[in-house]
């Protein structure tokens, strides 16, 4: 901040004191919402929001994707608005740990009073993997709770495989051989080379809904010709490495039967569902067992 403003002020004018004004508010703004998310993770203000995941082929539910939100007072903050912030100031670690925790913990709620087939998918940055074993955090879990390893997805982005000395890829790594799930997030908007699709073996790739939005672009249009190209060939390229492909940000029945006519098994969005609350999302995809192993209600008819 010094440095800037000594550069501000060297270049003259009025504009010093706007520059300087507008630094302090946006410094400060900054600070009080690290303090505040501070205090929401030690008050437990964090709740997840859990969104399905259901196949293409026959609408079954497969899993649940836990998104946090921070419950600040009356208004609901979007990720969006702090993880960044999480990030950069380190919030992320008890923040995630608390995530990872209250994921497992109600997978084994359901696993136990709904559908012990069902999955929980969590998501992880890269900052969780730097100087702090996310690994422990995921397997403590999981140990906790006393789920199937293979119940717990773990979502990472194409950034999280450039961490110093490859520790992420090796966590990851450590993390499918104790059975869990990895899969990647938001595939095709990160680094344009695949070749890190070869030093990291995967279970699931999830196709950023930004091409699926586009799917849906003018017909004939360079963009919905451009993305259907796309999205076509990532599922092909899923497929022939043995990974499932879900589709993520699925909004309208000619994007579902596009994909599903192309290939893609599993999908998530406003089209089955938005993210909902533990409860809304029991009462509404989940049917409790009543002593058999009756599977889970099917999220649509079609
Ligand atoms: P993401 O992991 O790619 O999650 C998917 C996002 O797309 C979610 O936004 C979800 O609500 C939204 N979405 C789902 N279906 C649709 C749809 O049909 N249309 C549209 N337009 N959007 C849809 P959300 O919940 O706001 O989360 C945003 C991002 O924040 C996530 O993107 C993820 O990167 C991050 N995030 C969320 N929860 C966590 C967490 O617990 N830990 C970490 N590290 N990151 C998280
Ligand atoms: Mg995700
Ligand atoms: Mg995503
Ligand atoms: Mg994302």
């Amino acid at each position: 901040a010094d440095m800037a403003m000594y550069a501000a002020k060297a270049s003259g004018g009025n504009e010093v004191r706007f520059f300087e004004g507008e630094m302090q508010a946006r410094v400060s703004a900054r600070a009080s919402m690290e303090s505040r998310l501070r205090i929401a993770i030690e008050n437990g203000d964090l709740v997840l929001h859990y969104q399905p995941q259901c196949r293409f082929a026959d609408g079954k539910l497969v899993g649940a994707e836990a998104l946090v939100r921070w419950q600040d007072g009356a208004h609901m903050i979007r990720p969006d608005q702090f993880i960044g912030l999480a990030e950069e100031t380190g919030l992320i670690v008890p923040l995630g740990r608390w995530v990872i925790d209250s994921a497992v913990e109600q997978l084994a709620r359901w696993q136990s009073s709904c559908v012990d087939t069902l999955r929980v998918s969590i998501n992880l940055s890269p900052r969780q993997f730097l100087r702090h074993s996310v690994e422990m955090d995921v397997l403590a879990a999981i140990a906790r709770h006393g789920v199937l390893a293979s119940r717990v997805e773990l979502e990472v982005t194409e950034s999280v495989l450039f961490n110093p000395e490859g520790a992420a890829l090796r966590m990851l790594n450590n993390l499918r051989e104790a059975g869990c799930r990895v899969a990647l997030d938001d595939f095709g908007t990160g680094y344009s080379s695949l070749s890190y699709l070869q030093s990291l073996d995967l279970d699931c790739l999830k196709i950023d809904k930004s091409f699926v939005a586009n799917l849906a672009g003018p017909a004939g249009s360079h963009g919905a010709r451009g993305s259907t190209a796309i999205v076509s060939a990532m599922i092909v390229l899923g497929r022939r490495l043995g990974y499932e492909v879900v589709a993520e940000g699925v909004e309208t029945v000619e994007q579902f039967n596009w994909l599903k006519a192309t290939g893609c098994e599993l999908c998530q969005g406003y089209f089955f569902s938005r993210p909902l609350p533990a409860a809304e999302f029991e009462s509404g995809f989940l049917t409790l067992r009543a002593g058999s192993s009756s599977n889970a209600a099917p999220a649509r008819a079609f």
